[in-house]
């Protein structure tokens, strides 16, 4: 309900334009300052009964402090002057009736009527709008203490390029002076900022990138000249779903990337201990080569790889290493092992594998498509060439097995196993050699089976024989010795001993086998011994029974048995028995001498003992290896080695024997150096018992023979 003074143009125009519902108060007042108009909304906001305002003075609706009019008259003065300051006041307050106040929004207007001017007031509750003023206030000033305390150091640029915004932590962070960022000098800024950077193309490339594409976010990392690292990440800035810019954020992460530094190296470290660790666990540490875990890791996996042909597997073993460490001892051993390890490394291609598997057994996994069997060969000449150990020249050798993975698609052992046999074939045949698997091999191992499990029944069945091959002395060329060797008598033909003395030496029987060698030499010798003081019996003795507790007392009683005298007896040994840890070896060689028996050098030159040691060792006779005699082929040989050898045993007053005499011409050569007696087919194979005396007989008629054709003989007369 609109009520109004009489006065009549303003209210018509008044009703006209303000409809009754008006959500504001309206009032009009006149130059005098009473309230001319108002509307119901004016009475219900201001808290009057309907009419109680009406013709009242307006700064009844103001509180003390926004009235004017008051002291001041005349009254018109009042209003024009208040008009203008109502205006420009923000936050105008109304006064209710009962003297509350409430925040009040205000529009004024003069309007001049035919009547005079009045003023026009639309008055409404501010109440909420401050508030959510307040709020949004509040909430802005939260945000503004937000970004000023946090690490980040803000900068929003606009979508034009222009600086919009930055927070007190961007200044801090990049050093920027005072009054820089107010200048908006954007490309000062900018110079500013990437100087301090150690690549700042990377800084603008980024930059230029992100303003090509507003919508994309980006995070990197900056480094600084000074050291430091900052992460930058940006992402746009909208409004609604428009983009109007973008903001960057930097934060300092050189505490951060310093720690992941460090953690990566740590973790760089601990890859690389584990590394090693690996190469430990996958390698001989003595060689440097791999070992047989890491060996069978290559060789399982070149298998799987490869196409069947192309994988081939080495196995070697260096002979008699044994005798290098007994003789020299082990770090002589060590030094040849090194040095062989080294020349086999010099023998094949960077993708072959070569390890060390055993004491001095070493494996060769070849896939490079090169012949294995050039290879092996190379392998076994390179081993050839003598070893300078502390002053000692060795000449070693290996027995090399060869097996390859040909169309059938075989397994790691097999290969192995066909290599291994192999290798055994080649260590029987001679050693120093190579030899490529064939399936007879397999026979041969078969047979080696049978002979172990077999040797044990031999002795109970009277399976061992021993036969005799006699000994001739030089001048009057009377076979006054023999040497007993066993042979193993079967169903299947006569074993001969290098196909069985070797394992019954692993086995131990060897003790029972050389008792029972003694034994049969006694009885069937026995008669012979005794008819001449100058007859005696070689028998061999391995070192495995000199090691033997009891047996120097076992063979003084089966001589006593026997009744015949130790004179007659000698026993050959190799020089491993010198040279054993076990003194007791030494000690038992030692007692039986002092009750008569011989001992001789068997094999003598093959070993790696030097002539030096000659004199410190329990022997009375030297047996010459079979190589140096097979080495005289024409008779017009210089052998300077043989010729000392032979020199410096008749200086320690010890006999020399040649064995392995197949001609003449050896014959003849041989006594020319000197040598005290001769052995070999040339003489007497080894005979069973019952033809030893032909055997005997024989072999003095050959040695006359030679002898009479001799040059040399008739030139030493
Ligand atoms: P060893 O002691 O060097 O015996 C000499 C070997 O050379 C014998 O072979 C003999 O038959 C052979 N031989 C003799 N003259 C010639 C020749 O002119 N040319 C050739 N090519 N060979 C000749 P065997 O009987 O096969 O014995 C082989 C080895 O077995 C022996 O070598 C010895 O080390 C061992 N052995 C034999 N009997 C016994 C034994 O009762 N006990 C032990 N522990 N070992 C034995
Ligand atoms: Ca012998
Ligand atoms: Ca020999």
């Amino acid at each position: 309900m609109v009520q109004s003074v009489s006065f009549d143009a303003p209210e018509v125009f008044f009703r006209g334009v303000v409809a009754d519902n008006a959500p504001d108060a309206l009032v009009v007042v006149r130059d005098d300052g009473l309230l001319a108009f108002l509307n119901g909304e004016t009475e219900r906001l201001f808290g009057y009964e309907p009419g109680e305002l009406f013709g009242q003075h307006y700064e009844v609706l103001l509180p003390e402090r926004f009235r004017q009019a008051r002291e001041d008259s005349p009254v018109r003065v009042g209003i024009e002057g208040n008009v203008a300051r109502l205006r420009a006041s923000t936050s105008l307050y109304g006064l209710r009736k009962d003297g509350r106040e409430f925040p009040a929004d205000m529009a004024l207007a003069q309007v001049s009527t035919a009547v005079g001017d009045v003023v026009v007031a639309s008055i409404r509750d501010a109440t909420e709008r401050r508030e959510h003023e307040d709020e949004l206030r509040n909430a802005l000033s939260l945000v503004r203490a937000t970004l000023e305390s946090t690490a980040d150091g803000l900068l929003v640029v606009s979508a034009d390029g222009k600086i919009a915004g930055s927070n007190e932590q961007f200044s801090k962070m990049w050093g920027i002076p005072a009054g820089l960022i107010s200048a908006h000098d954007d490309e000062k800024l900018l110079g500013f900022v990437v100087e301090q950077l150690v690549d700042p193309s990377i800084f603008v490339e980024k930059v230029l990138e992100l303003y090509a594409q507003p919508e994309a976010e980006s995070l990197d990392v900056l480094e600084f000249r000074d050291g430091r690292t900052f992460e930058r990440y940006s992402r746009p800035q909208r409004i609604a779903d428009e983009v109007i810019g973008r903001v960057w954020s930097f934060r300092d992460i050189t505490a951060q990337s310093a720690a992941q530094k460090q953690i990566q190296e740590a973790l760089a470290e601990l890859a690389q201990q584990a590394a090693q660790l690996k190469q430990l666990a996958y390698s001989d540490s003595l060689t440097g080569l791999a070992n047989r875990a890491l060996f069978h890791e290559r060789l399982e996996e070149a298998l799987n790889l490869a196409e069947a042909g192309s994988i081939s597997v080495l196995l070697l073993d260096l002979d008699d290493f044994k005798e290098v460490n007994d003789i020299l001892g082990h770090q002589a051993g060590d030094k040849m092992l090194i040095e062989a390890a080294r020349r086999l490394r010099e023998c094949v291609g960077s993708s072959d594998t070569v390890a060390r598997i055993g004491g001095d057994e070493f494996v060769i996994l070849l896939v490079e498509p090169e012949d294995a069997e050039v290879v092996a060969d190379r392998v076994v000449n390179a081993l050839n060439s003598p070893v300078l150990l502390d002053g000692h020249e060795v000449h070693p050798s290996v027995s090399l097995g060869l097996a390859t993975s040909g169309g059938e698609s075989l397994q790691a052992s097999d290969l192995l196993r066909r290599a291994d046999i192999a290798m055994y074939v080649a260590k029987a045949a001679g050693k120093n050699r190579y030899l490529r698997f064939r399936p007879e091999m397999m026979t041969a191992l078969l047979k080696r089976n049978n002979v172990e499990s077999g040797l044990h029944e031999a002795i109970e069945r009277n399976e061992l024989v021993v036969h005799y091959q006699p000994i001739v002395m030089v001048g009057e060329g009377q076979a006054s010795q023999v040497e007993s060797l066993v042979r193993w008598n079967r169903p299947d033909g006569l074993i001969p001993p290098l196909d069985f003395i070797a394992i019954a030496e692993g086995s131990g029987l060897i003790n029972a086998i050389g008792l029972e060698v003694l034994t049969q030499s006694c009885v069937q010798l026995g008669a012979w011994l005794s008819a001449d003081d100058s007859h005696s019996a070689a028998v061999n003795v391995s070192v495995v029974q000199l090691r033997e507790d009891g047996f120097a007392s076992a063979v003084l009683r089966t001589l006593d048995d026997f009744g015949i005298d130790p004179h007659h007896l000698i026993f050959e040994v190799t020089e491993s028995a010198f040279m054993d840890s076990e003194v007791r070896a030494v000690k038992q060689l030692k007692g039986l001498r002092d009750h008569g028996i011989r001992v001789s050098l068997d094999d003598f030159g093959t070993g790696y003992s030097s002539l030096g040691r000659l004199q410190n060792i329990p022997v009375d006779i030297i047996k010459l290896d079979r190589t140096f005699v097979t080495g005289i082929r024409t008779g017009k040989e210089d052998f300077p080695i043989l010729n000392s050898m032979i020199g410096l045993a008749h200086n320690l007053g010890l006999h020399v024997t040649a064995e392995g005499v197949e001609t003449a011409r050896q014959a003849r050569y041989l006594i020319a150096l000197g040598c005290d007696s001769l052995q070999g087919f040339f003489f007497s194979r080894p005979v069973p018992i019952g033809l030893l005396p032909q055997a005997a007989d024989h072999a003095t008629s050959v040695y006359h023979n030679a002898v009479a054709g001799a040059p040399e003989r008739n030139s030493d007369r």
